[in-house]
């Protein structure tokens, strides 16, 4: 079984789509941190996104492995933990230039529909209802006040250590939310099929439940 869940950034999708996953036993998918682990490599190896070749060499070396240690998720990246790192602002700028190319795509989403049809998955992205599992068996679609989202984003950023306005976040999120909707590849969409949940004045509890009663009318054939 898949569930798809989407939406622009800092909606609250990872904090969801983690404890969804918990409560129904799924594996969580989080595919924002894999072209997030794309972006930091093309970073350090200073390779030109023009550069499709070098671009392809690193693709096919890329290896993310997500892991459980003691019950917090760890992002691997050719086997270096690198979770905090790929949140900073560096990555964070930059990534949506690096999920914007189409080989960067095509090779991040074939990774995609390897890991989430093997098992049951919950899985976490911008494309996931339309483009990587448009027959995904549950789909929602998150969004939240700009304002809202700034905090969040915040929040997140203070706790690995970086302090930013919330003028500044707004700005970012906006600039970010934009190139993803407006790029030419899998542009981030709500599929037509998907539940919208607007979470600015949602507890986490409350979006996590919404999901998994909504799973589980599915799964009963509801
Ligand atoms: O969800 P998160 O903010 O970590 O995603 C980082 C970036 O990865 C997004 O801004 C977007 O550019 C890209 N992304 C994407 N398709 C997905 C998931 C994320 O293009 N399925």
């Amino acid at each position: 079984m898949i569930i798809a869940i989407d939406g622009p950034a800092a909606t609250g999708k990872s904090t969801s789509a983690k404890l969804v996953a918990q409560k129904l036993g799924f594996t969580y998918l989080d595919t924002g941190a894999m072209y997030r682990c794309a972006a930091l490599s093309i970073l350090r190896k200073n390779i030109d996104l023009d550069d499709e070749l070098s671009l392809s060499f690193l693709l096919d070396s890329l290896e993310i492995q997500f892991e459980k240690r003691k019950d917090v998720m760890v992002v691997l990246l050719n086997g270096e933990e690198v979770t905090s790192e790929i949140r900073k602002s560096k990555v964070t700028d930059y990534v949506s230039a690096v999920s914007a190319v189409l080989l960067v795509r095509n090779s991040l989403v074939k990774n995609q529909r390897e890991i989430a049809n093997s098992q049951d998955c919950v899985v976490e992205g911008r494309d996931i209802g339309t483009v990587v599992f448009p027959n995904a068996d549950a789909k929602f679609f998150l969004v939240a006040d700009a304002q809202i989202r700034a905090q969040r984003r915040q929040k997140e950023l203070l706790s690995i250590g970086e302090n930013k306005s919330i003028s500044k976040l707004l700005d970012e999120i906006q600039k970010r939310d934009k190139l993803d909707s407006e790029r030419d590849n899998s542009p981030l969409r709500r599929a037509s099929d998907a539940f919208n949940i607007d979470t600015t004045n949602m507890s986490i509890n409350s979006q996590v439940d919404f999901i998994v009663n909504k799973v589980k009318l599915i799964i009963r054939g509801n």
